[in-house]
């Protein structure tokens, strides 16, 4: 879907050559055949501290741009947005409700499954290569650069179960040091902020019809890291479970 979506400028959604760095010499990964132009990073483009890496062009998420796009298309497909806080999910009086609450599942949900991982990130002014990089082995893990369409986040934290959202200063300098060693290319120009988000993370996304609430309720949370990734393939998923609760309905 996302290839398809880096068709059309407007989406926030554009190809992009990206760099992954491993510490030592590995096997080709499993997703290589789901991405385009797979190859090995020849020598002499990998920075010393590194043994390996792969180059591939994947469509990227511009989320500054992608958002508004997809909230705009919602409006177009006649949906409206009616925002509350909830306190149970049977507050509702929809025909269907489907729980996209992420970390809020902890409590609407009761799932104590769910969890937070922690990622700082700095948004910068800044000019690299053009492509993205990242290191998720090295003991610089974990560090990007991603390049979007009016500026930059260099990161990064994955921090099981922290729920602070105050930016860490001392985190923000080591992400300013590492990806300098990691893209020797970045020129760094200005930093405009520090971003926090918490990643809803579960030992697996809980997508399935609720059995036991008065209201029809399905459940579509805990993406951990990977939420754009998987959302349109949820998406569908959420949609076939509908149709088959409404089949029943019926019948
Ligand atoms: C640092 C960081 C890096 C990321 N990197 C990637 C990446 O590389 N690739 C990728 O695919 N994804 C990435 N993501 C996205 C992430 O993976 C999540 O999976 C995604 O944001 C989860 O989306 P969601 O809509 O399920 O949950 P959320 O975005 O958390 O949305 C849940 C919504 O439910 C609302 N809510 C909760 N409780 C209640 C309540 N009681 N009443 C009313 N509303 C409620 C919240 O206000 C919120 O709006 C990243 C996220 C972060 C923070």
């Amino acid at each position: 879907m996302y290839y398809k979506l880096a068709e059309d400028s407007g989406t926030g959604v554009f190809p992009v050559t990206f760099t992954e760095y491993l510490p030592e010499q590995s096997p080709d990964p499993w997703w290589k055949s789901a991405v385009r132009d797979f190859r090995r990073v020849n020598p002499d483009e990998i920075p010393s501290i590194y043994k390996d890496g792969y180059l591939f062009e994947v469509p990227f998420v511009d989320t500054s741009v992608y958002m508004p796009w997809l909230l705009s298309r919602f409006k177009q497909l006649g949906g409206t947005i009616h925002q509350k806080e909830l306190f149970s999910l049977e507050e509702t009086s929809a025909d269907l409700v489907v729980n996209c609450s992420g970390l809020g599942a902890r409590f609407l949900a009761n799932d104590l499954e769910v969890y937070p991982v922690r990622g700082q990130g700095v948004r910068v002014k800044a000019k690299n290569s053009g492509g993205c990089f990242l290191d998720q082995h090295s003991d610089l893990s974990l560090c990007y650069v991603f390049p979007r369409t009016n500026d930059m986040i260099l990161g990064g934290t994955a921090q099981e179960h922290h729920y602070q959202f105050d930016p860490d200063p001392a985190t923000t300098e080591e992400i300013l040091r590492k990806v300098k060693i990691m893209d020797p290319s970045l020129e760094i120009e200005k930093v405009i902020d520090t971003v926090v988000g918490l990643r809803p993370a579960r030992f697996e996304v809980r997508l399935e019809v609720d059995k036991n609430t008065p209201l029809p309720v399905i459940h579509n949370y805990g993406h951990g890291g990977a939420g754009f990734t998987l959302s349109w393939g949820c998406a569908e998923d959420v949609v076939n479970l509908a149709k088959s609760l409404k089949k029943v309905k019926s019948q």
